[in-house]
């Protein structure tokens, strides 16, 4: 569904991701794993919209996506969660969503039934303000919102960051409900422990480049991979 093939992204003069090289299929949760500032999110732009990669070539089921934009590759089926959740404080739980439907407004009604059914908290708040919902409940709405364009392929960027153990258990479930029911999804994450615990595979981002791959269970058994992100 997704190959990455080979790319070289740079802000600038500055190099900060050689030769990546990557792919997910159909159904598939993949993780994208490394440590801070290592190219996560970088590599996340370059498929998804603002960066073009210097070399090398991004395709969506066998078509060429590397340079278009954001709002060339959602109708596509490819929707980006970005860190940091960028949703809009001043409206409503509902009205957040309802502008995730803005590009694919067909089906709007069951897709709302669908994210109150994986977040029923969103429901029971529908009508608050987005900017009072805690952490958790913030990082569910971009997610939710996410789902509301209907994608096919749904990349998340650090979704458990910043938010209490237990908030991150109920967003990492619901991020297994959301692959249970066939989206395929490619997580970016830091906590590679409950990332690969809900991935099918793992790919690990050293200084911009790939260093390690592998089912989540080989990963998560690698005595490197235990030793750097799993705390020996
Ligand atoms: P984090 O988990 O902390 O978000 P990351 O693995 O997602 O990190 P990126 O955000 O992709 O890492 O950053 C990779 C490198 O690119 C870093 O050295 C960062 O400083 C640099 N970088 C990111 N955005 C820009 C930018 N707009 N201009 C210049 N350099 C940038």
């Amino acid at each position: 569904m997704l190959e990455v093939d080979s790319i070289d992204v740079a802000y600038g003069n500055v190099q900060v991701i050689w030769d990546v090289s990557f792919d997910v299929a159909e159904g598939e949760t993949v993780a994208l794993l490394g440590a801070n500032g290592v190219g996560k999110t970088t590599v996340l732009k370059t498929i998804c919209g603002p960066l073009t990669p210097r070399k090398g070539e991004v395709r969506y089921d066998g078509e060429s996506i590397g340079d278009l934009d954001q709002d060339e590759v959602v109708p596509k089926g490819i929707v980006h969660v970005p860190e940091g959740r960028e949703i809009f404080t001043e409206s409503t739980v509902e009205e957040n969503l309802r502008l995730g439907a803005f590009t694919n407004p067909e089906g709007k009604d069951e897709r709302f039934s669908f994210v109150y059914d994986v977040f029923p908290r969103l429901e029971e708040r529908k009508d608050q303000r987005a900017g009072t919902l805690s952490g958790g409940e913030q990082q569910m709405l971009a997610i939710g919102r996410g789902l509301m364009s209907d994608p096919d392929l749904i990349l998340l960027d650090e979704a458990s960051l910043g938010l209490a153990p237990v908030l991150v258990d109920d967003v990492f479930e619901a991020i297994e409900e959301i692959t249970d029911r066939g989206t395929t999804v490619l997580i970016v994450e830091q906590d590679v422990n409950n990332a690969l615990r809900i991935a099918d595979r793992g790919y690990v981002l050293e200084s911009g480049r790939i260093s390690m791959s592998g089912d989540s269970h080989e990963l998560a058994s690698n005595d490197e991979v235990t030793a750097t992100y799993l705390g020996g």
